[in-house]
Parts: structure tokens; C-alpha cells; sequence
């Protein structure tokens, strides 16, 4: 019997709160998969204070989407040559615009998404767990205070950083940043679904971080590939 392939090219989806990034994060180090993380390329250039970071500050901050026009442009420069790595989008796409814009890329650069993967969370789990989320400010790795906490709390495993908490994770930005979900996100998934439902893989994230991720990459067949330093789960 023929083992499964491996996917490649993954896109995870998950509502803000989904634990989405710690499992792009812990897939990326276990199957060594490249992440791209809008999101994390967006807060690094506040962070930095550059052009870019000063036009998205204060979207940002409120929780709102940044224009599909930018978001072009910064994937424009952060991908090169995709169908030699395997890599993983994480927050994008995030608009039914990027999903053409994805589609763009995908024939441009000739690769394929084989996977669209969704964390599947409900509004209100979502919305408790996001109150205990910590970013490192300098590596940008992220933590849970209950779900993934650091090895001391509030220190950053990696560099020893004080950890802080998101600013868009305040309450009534929270809730902005749900109803933005439900609002472009649903639809995304609706339309990939329906195309592709042999590639789409929907994952109860209503579970530990650890089972979701277990059950992430049993859904994926990754632990038939070979892995990475602790590929073992
Ligand atoms: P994330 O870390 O993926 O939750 O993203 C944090 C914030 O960055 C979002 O609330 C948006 O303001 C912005 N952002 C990230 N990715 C995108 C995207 N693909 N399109 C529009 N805005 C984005």
C-alpha cells in the first residue's frame, strides 16, 4: 500500500484566539516547514519603526485588516522561489481578495497549496484564551499563560526577553477582531471547502494545544515524513 504524500505548501486558518500560530510555529520546528506569518512580518515592522511599520500602526493596534494592496506588497519581497522550500502561510490569506492574490502567486512562482488546514474554534474559547497571550518582543515566538507557557513565566525561552502581551488583544479589540473572522474569514473557508475538498482538513480545536497538534499532523500524514529534530509526537 502506498504511503500518503506529505503536503508541501500548507495554509493554516483559524480565528484569532485558535492557537493557530503556536501550531505553525511547533510544525515549522518539527517538519521543518518555512513559516510566512503576515501578521509577524506586520508587528515586526512596527517594531522597527520603518515605512511600513508606520502606515500599519494604528490599524494594528485597533485590530482591523491592512489593505490587500499592502499586503501584496510585503509578500512580493518575502517570497522568492516557493517551489523549492516548503513553507506555511500563516494569516493569509485573510480577504476573498487574497484569495485571487494567493491564486496569483501560486501560478507565478508555480507551486501549489495541497493543504488547507482549519483550526476550528468556537467564538468564546477563542475569546478566554486570547487573555492570556504573550509575544516575545524581540523573536516574536508566542506563549499562553495556561495553553504554552514559557519555561519561566513571563521570559521568553529563546532569548530570555520579558514577555508582553498584544496590544490587539485588549477586550474590545478582541471582539473587533472576531467579528472581522466571521465576517472575511468564514466565507474563505466556505470557498475552499467547496473547491477543494480533498485538500481541506478541518481540526477540533476546541482540545489542548498538545491534542490539536497531534491531531494536526495525524490529519496531515507528517508523521510518515521524515522530520526534524523532535519529530516524534
Ligand atoms: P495575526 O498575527 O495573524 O493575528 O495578525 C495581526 C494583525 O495583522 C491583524 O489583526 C491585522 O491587522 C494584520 N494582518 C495580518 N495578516 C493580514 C492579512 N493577510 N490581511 C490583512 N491584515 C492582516
Amino acid at each position: 500500500m502506498s504511503q500518503p504524500v506529505p503536503p508541501q505548501h500548507l495554509v493554516i486558518f483559524g480565528r484569532p484566539g485558535s492557537g493557530k500560530s503556536s501550531l505553525a510555529e511547533r510544525l515549522g520546528h518539527d517538519f521543518g516547514f518555512e513559516l510566512v506569518r503576515t501578521g509577524e512580518i506586520l508587528r515586526k515592522a512596527v517594531r522597527a519603526r520603518d515605512s511600513l511599520g508606520l502606515r500599519v500602526e494604528s490599524l494594528l493596534a485597533r485590530g482591523e485588516l491592512v489593505s490587500d494592496a499592502l499586503i501584496l506588497e510585503l509578500l512580493e519581497r518575502e517570497l522568492q522561489a516557493p517551489a523549492l522550500r516548503k513553507f506555511l502561510f500563516d494569516g493569509f490569506p485573510r480577504t476573498m481578495g487574497q484569495v485571487g492574490l494567493l491564486e496569483t502567486f501560486e501560478s507565478r512562482l508555480e507551486f501549489e497549496i495541497d493543504r488547507y488546514v482549519d483550526i476550528d474554534v468556537s467564538r468564546e474559547e477563542a475569546i478566554a484564551r486570547m487573555t492570556g497571550r504573550r509575544v516575545c518582543p524581540s523573536c516574536g515566538s508566542t506563549y499562553h499563560t495556561i495553553s504554552n507557557p514559557p519555561r519561566l513565566p513571563e521570559v521568553c525561552d529563546l532569548d530570555g526577553t520579558r514577555l508582553q502581551g498584544r496590544k490587539d488583544d485588549a477586550l474590545e479589540v478582541v471582539q473587533v477582531r472576531q467579528d472581522l473572522y466571521e465576517t472575511h474569514g468564514i466565507p474563505i473557508l466556505e470557498h475552499y471547502e467547496s473547491r477543494h475538498p480533498e485538500r481541506f482538513v478541518r481540526v477540533n480545536g476546541n482540545q489542548p494545544l498538545d491534542e490539536v497538534y497531534r491531531e494536526t499532523v495525524r490529519a496531515l500524514h507528517l508523521d510518515a515524513a521524515s522530520s526534524g529534530p523532535t519529530g516524534s509526537v
